[in-house]
């Protein structure tokens, strides 16, 4: 529908965008796109036009511009995704450290799994945290490997020591029990039990 005041159309378009936000990002990617194809000239242009100043100050007025949309959006993924929240919290804290290394949500849920959701120092069942077999501080990376469930006050209380729980007779991996509760309470039951 045509709009007489040009602010409305924009208000529509804008809403528009909106309220269907995966493909109409997925059309302006598109015609980006083939802009840039159909007009390189006028791409590389435009770039070289741009002062680094300029560019800075864009980016800065887009930033106070979409803050608090922004935050919104970002805290409301946090709110929905914990485990990636807390999988790129042991990235970005392995990145610190020389020893590297990274683990997913998914592997790190797999792991739960495989030790049935229990803390594999105390064997009870509570939110377990990614404790790192060889502490970060001593060299240890936060790769899988060095990697063991615990639950919180397990975890305090090993602090910086080298403690490999999973090596223990008690702790040999019961699939069968987490079988068992995801047959009864399903698998987002025990995913939500579940934080890094
Ligand atoms: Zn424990």
């Amino acid at each position: 529908m045509p709009y007489k005041d040009p602010e409305k159309q924009r208000e529509s378009q804008r809403r528009r965008y909106w309220s269907n936000l995966e493909s109409s990002r997925e059309r302006s990617r598109k015609n980006t796109a083939k802009y840039a194809k159909c007009h390189p000239e006028k791409i590389k242009a435009a770039a070289l036009a741009r002062s680094p100043q300029e560019i800075k100050e864009t980016q800065a007025r887009c930033y106070v511009k979409h803050k608090a949309r922004k935050n919104a959006q970002v805290s409301k993924w946090k709110r929905d995704n914990p485990d990636k929240v807390r999988a790129l919290y042991h990235k970005r804290r392995a990145q610190k450290t020389q020893a590297g290394g990274f683990f997913t949500a998914e592997e790190w849920f797999l792991l739960c799994f495989a030790v049935g959701f229990r803390c594999l120092c105390c064997g009870l069942k509570k939110p377990l945290e990614a404790d790192h077999v060889i502490p970060v501080s001593k060299g240890g990376s936060s790769w899988l490997w060095n990697i063991q469930p615990l639950c919180e006050s397990c975890n305090v209380k090993k602090h910086d020591q080298t403690i490999d729980y999973r090596d223990s007779e008690q702790n040999s991996v019961d699939v069968s029990s987490s079988e068992k509760e995801i047959k009864i309470y399903g698998a987002d039951s025990l995913l939500t039990n579940v934080s890094l």
